[in-house]
């Protein structure tokens, strides 16, 4: 094998990589395969394209990482990287480490995985709502137009002609740091795509400087919910999980407690998992105020449309 056919491989996406060989990958770490792991202490450096544990040590690249999970020599092991299709698999839902739909996830150079936002930040200054996604919005679940507007949901068509409706992730600064893609085809799957490096941590973070002393918060689950909560008068910002939370998020949401008296709410889906979610979230906060759907409602999206 060449030197070029070898920066191939070490150059493939190590989150992909660590996925095709069965690991779970959360906003860049994941149980460390070489050691008993019970909290992800294997991180994935992006920007080198690296691994490392910081429990047991282990380190390296793309061709280390399949040597030591697979057991295999070196040639072995570039010989099983030669052979992955050239897009990893797309996991529905989070988005960390989802090649994206414009663009290969190899791309040539450093930088592999960093998410360009000069490339989409175009697509939400002139936002543009197609027929499907008007009826998604607001037919289906009668979001308000001004939430639109300033969520700039914006949406497209891909060359089979499939509806997407695009919404972008800001951080508090309005600086664009992630998209996610809805299909809008009912039953479609994968129903969320993210390009690549895309961070889909916390949703609506601008909100935060619109907060006042004392105000509330609702926290809620996806941006579906942050749209009905929004349309219903609330200031809102929504979480993927509470598992995915990393840590600065939770010293953030921590500090607005004690800087603003932010008081914090939420609505917990109907559900083991909505309930999870909010003891979860009730550890680093405290004060955060239950609410209870009635028993028809399956998560707040549904109730705002039943009320
Ligand atoms: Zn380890």
């Amino acid at each position: 094998m060449d030197k070029f056919e070898l920066q191939k491989l070490r150059d493939l996406p190590i989150e992909g990589v660590a996925e095709r060989l069965g690991l779970q990958v959360t906003r860049h770490k994941a149980l460390c395969p070489f050691h008993d792991d019970a909290h992800p202490s294997l991180s994935f450096r992006v920007s080198r394209n690296t691994f490392r544990c910081f429990v047991c040590g282990a380190s390296g690249g793309t061709i280390d990482l399949v040597m030591k999970c697979l057991g295999k020599g070196f040639r072995e092991a570039c010989r099983w990287l030669q052979t992955l299709p050239s897009a990893p698999p797309c996991r529905e839902g989070n988005g960390y480490s989802c090649n994206g739909i414009y663009s290969s996830p190899y791309r040539e150079g450093s930088g592999v995985g960093l998410f360009d936002a000069s490339r989409y930040e175009r697509y939400f200054e002139r936002p543009w709502l197609n027929d499907e996604a008007r009826r998604f919005l607001f037919d289906e679940r009668r979001i308000d137009a001004r939430v639109v507007r300033w969520c700039r949901l914006t949406s497209w068509k891909d060359k089979q002609q499939v509806p997407w409706l695009q919404t972008p992730y800001y951080d508090r600064d309005g600086k664009l740091i992630g998209i996610q893609n809805r299909n809008l085809v009912k039953g479609a799957t994968p129903r969320f795509r993210f390009p690549q490096g895309a961070e889909c941590s916390i949703y609506n973070l601008p909100i935060l400087n619109m907060l006042r002393p004392g105000d509330d918060l609702y926290i809620t689950e996806g941006s579906s919910d942050c749209w009905a909560m929004l349309s219903a008068g609330h200031k809102a910002i929504a979480i993927p999980s509470a598992t995915l939370l990393s840590k600065k998020d939770k010293e953030l949401l921590v500090s607005l407690g004690q800087e603003l008296g932010t008081s914090f709410h939420m609505w917990p889906d109907n559900d083991v998992p909505g309930e999870r979610l909010f003891l979860q979230l009730k550890e680093v906060l405290p004060s955060l105020v239950h609410h209870q759907l009635p028993p028809d409602c399956k998560d707040f999206s549904e109730y705002f449309l039943k009320r």
